[in-house]
């Protein structure tokens, strides 16, 4: 089985809605396996997102993801990354499909509630970010 990486996003923990959110990844199938929840400083949210560092929001989404704490977590469950990324929804919560995480709570293209991982590649690398291996049974 697969497993990916989840933040739920500082608009989210700030609303309350980490267990409505949870629920909405356990009806899908997915199953969390690991979680903590962290608060980032403004560096280690760069780091994590080094890939946007040429984008526009790039600052703008670094200083929003060390604004208040996260919820990160290891998803697994038959192909999870595709699957969480089905039920987050699009980036832009205006064009989220009805039923996504994004749809029912993203704030802002910006403040959209959720992250997960894209690719096998990006989801090991953002798991060893956050996770030890002690930490993922
Ligand atoms: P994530 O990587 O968080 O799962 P994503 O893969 O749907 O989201 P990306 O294109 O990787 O979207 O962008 C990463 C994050 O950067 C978005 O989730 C959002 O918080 C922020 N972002 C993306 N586009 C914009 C924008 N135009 N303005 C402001 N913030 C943005
Ligand atoms: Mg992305």
């Amino acid at each position: 089985t697969e497993r990916t990486l989840s933040i739920i996003k500082p608009d989210a923990t700030n609303r309350n809605l980490t267990g409505k959110i949870n629920a909405k990844f356990e009806e899908a199938g997915l199953r969390i396996i690991a979680q903590k929840r962290i608060h980032l400083t403004k560096a280690q949210a760069g780091k994590f997102y080094e890939v946007h560092a040429e984008r526009p929001f790039y600052d703008e989404l670094c200083e929003f993801m060390a604004s208040a704490p996260v919820v990160a977590q290891v998803l697994e469950g038959e192909g999870a990354i595709a699957k969480n990324r089905e039920v987050m929804g699009a980036t832009n919560p205006a064009d989220a499909a009805a039923g996504t995480i994004r749809a029912e709570f993203a704030q802002s293209v910006g403040e959209n509630s959720v992250h997960g991982s894209d690719a096998p590649e990006t989801a090991a690398a953002e798991i060893a970010f956050f996770f030890s291996g002690l930490e993922l049974v």
